[in-house]
């Protein structure tokens, strides 16, 4: 069966589900205009995590769309024949925004750090006029202060929700919530970081050699556990065939 925008197909990554589509903006577009729904960008470290990670695998499971973000699944799904382009997060999550702003969508931002978030909307304004933002909070909250936000989440009815809290917390957080919630909801890791200009992404070379990752962890040595997943990764889709 052949994928289509509405009707991505459905396979997975050493048992970690993910959605092959043509392109992934016209399936989150379908999506919303289905009523909405969770969307998790998969990369291999992420794969590796969910693994061992019940309350993330379950999130992935239960997320309406789960895009190949990372060369490692991208590669991964070729040795299953399919041929599918890699579609950064950051990317989808930007086309998104300018969309939400020509069709003046009602966006909410969650996550990063206070002053992040303050240069991110201070950004967006200048840079996407339109933009209606119904709700920007910042990630670093008391524990008493979230069941307030989530409710004023609900109740602004959002149609697209990007949530800066890092893996596994923004892909958990997002799946906790009621199914009365509509529009897109997607966790976008280190995004606002870099659309505040304080994280920079890897140069266009290393992305083509695959080495993002590199960049990643030169930028933030502090990485280097968590990117012991990555072999972990290539090992376990190797010895699958
Ligand atoms: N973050 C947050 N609250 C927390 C922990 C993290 O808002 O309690 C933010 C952090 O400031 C950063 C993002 O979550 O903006 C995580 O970025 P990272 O690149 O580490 O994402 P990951 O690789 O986990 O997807």
């Amino acid at each position: 069966m052949a994928a289509t925008a509405t009707e991505p197909l459905r396979t997975g990554v050493l048992g970690v589900p993910v959605s092959v589509c043509p392109d992934v903006f016209d399936a989150a577009l379908a999506l919303h205009q289905r009523g909405g729904g969770q969307i998790v960008t998969l990369n291999a470290e992420m794969t590796m995590a969910a693994k061992a990670d019940p309350a993330l695998g379950g999130a992935i499971a239960a997320a309406a769309l789960v895009i190949p973000d990372g060369a490692g699944v991208v590669w991964a799904l070729g040795r299953q024949g399919y041929r599918v382009r890699r579609s950064p997060g950051i990317e989808l999550a930007r086309d998104l925004l300018a969309h939400a702003a020509a069709q003046g969508w009602k966006v909410a931002l969650v996550g990063a750090s206070p002053a992040v978030m303050d240069q991110l909307t201070q950004r967006l304004r200048r840079e996407l006029p339109g933009l209606q933002l119904v709700l920007t909070a910042h990630g670093y909250q008391p524990p008493e202060a979230w069941p307030g936000l989530e409710q004023q989440l609900l109740a602004a009815r959002p149609d697209l929700v990007l949530v800066a809290l890092g893996v596994p917390r923004q892909e958990t957080w997002i799946q906790q919530f009621p199914g009365r919630r509509c529009g897109l909801w997607m966790g976008v890791g280190g995004s606002f970081d870099v659309w505040a200009g304080v994280k920079k992404r890897a140069p266009a070379w290393m992305g083509a050699l695959q080495i993002e990752w590199l960049y990643r962890l030169l930028q933030e040595p502090a990485r280097w556990r968590r990117m012991l997943s990555l072999p972990a990764f290539a090992w376990a889709v190797l010895r699958q065939g």
